[in-house]
């Protein structure tokens, strides 16, 4: 247990700064008030911009050898490791989620410094052979200045995901943290700048998304988008982005289902449903929201999700139980509103639908729909909650159908022991990853993004730090040959 201090601020240009209003943080396991962070209006977003646009045009950031960049990547992740104690409980009390994953996310967070900094000496361009006469070579350049949108669900290690590579590629960011929880990235924030980055290379502030986000990603100062969060905020930018032509990296929403065959291993099958659905209260845009499975074991498999269901633990994010409290009493509200229209279309309530009424913060109690149709709510919408809904289906083309019959297409996965009928699927599902016979499979290595509304880019691995730099081709007349 740590004290969490009752004031937070916001930092711009190389300092921690306060704001003429706040706004208050609450505790998701209490529903009570935890703390309070300065509020950025447009004016402290101008500031923050200004800073990070001196700093990418004033060559700090590249003019070193790239060595230099690779030293502050690994001291960052050093400094974030030794605050992950202090910074998993703010982050727990803040968000609600167990303090075992908050600890992992600033974990997660250091090693997206790690495995950025060995990239960050190794960003080389192509040589073009176009004949005698010319030489030919293409060198990438940073961005500039990258705006950097965050949501309240993983805020630590989805601000560490596209802050480091944005660093390695020596781009200057200005970080927007979510309203609802804003205090662990303050933590991580602290640790990153003790490894003495140029004034101006990092900014962050947290304000009202349609206020100081809207201003962000429709400024000129801003060379890049990275956004991640819902579908409706992704459209707007994208509309507010149009207007300079911004390049936009957009991490958007999901409704992934799991396709199980009647050979599948039951016990891998339901540890990925436990993770799948259940895991930060399935506040989680990659969430296994839709399983599958067919008809032969169907009786079976809901019998089995419902009793897993019913045997979680439920409560507060410090004791690490199964199941913690869900954002927000607004989030609660929204996840039961869902439930109750996938009700009235038909869906089979097998267990939860409700808040635990007898509990004070935000619970929401596990929930499992059976024979859910694809045409239904509760089948095609985003539920960010612990809502699984469970379909049955008589063949692979049916469940094919099924699970690529939504407007997303984040992740999917499949769980079989017939190799060649997964890789039939790998093939033909509409979405950026795939797991097979784990759900979650994967890491910071692994390239992570979307088709469809889930939007489009890449996170993660060797991949995404291309979209920090962009390309620039040289082309050398060579006289006298
Ligand atoms: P949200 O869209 O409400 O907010 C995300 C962020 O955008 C917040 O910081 C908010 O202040 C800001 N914002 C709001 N309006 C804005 C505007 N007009 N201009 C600029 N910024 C604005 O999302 P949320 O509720 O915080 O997060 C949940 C959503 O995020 C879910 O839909 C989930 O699927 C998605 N998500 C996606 C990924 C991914 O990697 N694909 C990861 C996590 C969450």
């Amino acid at each position: 247990m740590y004290p969490i201090a009752s004031h937070w601020l916001n930092y711009i240009d190389g300092d921690w700064v306060d704001s003429a209003q706040h706004l208050s943080v609450n505790n998701p396991g209490t529903a009570g008030p935890l703390a309070t962070i300065a509020q950025a209006s447009v004016e402290d977003a101008e500031r923050a911009l200004l800073a990070a646009r001196r700093c990418a045009d004033s060559g700090e950031l590249t003019r070193a050898r790239p060595a230099q960049r690779v030293s502050w990547l690994l001291r960052i992740a050093e400094e974030i490791r030794a605050v992950a104690d202090e910074g998993a409980w703010v982050l727990c009390q803040e968000n609600g989620k167990s303090l075992a994953d908050a600890r992992d996310e600033f974990i997660e967070a250091a090693r997206y410094f790690e495995y950025y900094a060995g990239m960050a000496d190794k960003i080389e361009g192509t040589s073009i052979p176009l004949g005698n006469g010319y030489m030919d070579f293409t060198v990438y350049d940073p961005m500039g200045v990258s705006a950097q949108i965050v949501p309240w669900n993983f805020p630590v290690s989805i601000c560490a995901r596209s802050l480091a590579p944005a660093l390695a590629a020596g781009n200057a960011v200005v970080i927007k943290s979510p309203e609802l929880s804003p205090l662990g990235m303050c933590v991580l924030v602290r640790a990153i700048v003790k490894a003495g980055l140029p004034q101006g290379a990092i900014n962050l502030i947290c304000g009202r998304g349609r206020e100081v986000g809207a201003h962000l990603v429709s400024s000129a100062k801003v060379d890049q988008i990275v956004f991640t969060g819902s579908v409706p905020t992704g459209q707007s930018i994208l509309r507010d982005a149009a207007a300079n032509a911004i390049p936009s990296v957009m991490e958007l929403g999901g409704k992934s289902a799991a396709i199980a065959f009647a050979d599948v291993d039951r016990k891998q099958l339901l540890a990925s449903v436990k993770s799948g659905i259940f895991f930060n209260a399935g506040q989680v845009c990659s969430a296994m929201s839709r399983l599958l499975v067919q008809r032969e074991i169907y009786e079976d498999i809901v019998q089995a999700v419902v009793e897993l269901a019913e045997g979680l633990s439920v409560g507060l994010g410090q004791d690490n139980p199964d199941l913690t409290p869900v954002v927000s009493a607004a989030q609660l509200a929204g996840i039961e509103t869902l439930c109750r229209r996938a009700v009235d279309e038909g869906a089979v309530l097998a267990t939860g639908g409700e808040a635990h009424s007898e509990l004070t913060g935000h619970f929401m109690r596990p929930t499992v729909f059976r024979d859910v149709r694809a045409d239904m709510c509760i089948a095609r919408e985003e539920v960010f909650g612990p809502v699984l809904a469970i379909i049955p289906f008589d063949s692979e083309e049916q469940a094919i159908e099924i699970a690529n019959g939504t407007d997303f297409g984040l992740v999917a996965g499949v769980f079989t022991q017939d190799i060649s009928r997964a890789m039939r699927c790998v093939r033909r599902l509409r979405a950026g990853q795939v797991f097979v016979n784990e759900w979650y499979a994967g890491g910071i290595e692994t390239p992570f993004g979307g088709v469809g509304l889930s939007g489009f880019g890449r996170e993660k691995g060797q991949e995404a730090l291309y979209s920090y730099v962009r390309t620039k081709n040289v082309a050398i007349r060579v006289a006298g040959e």
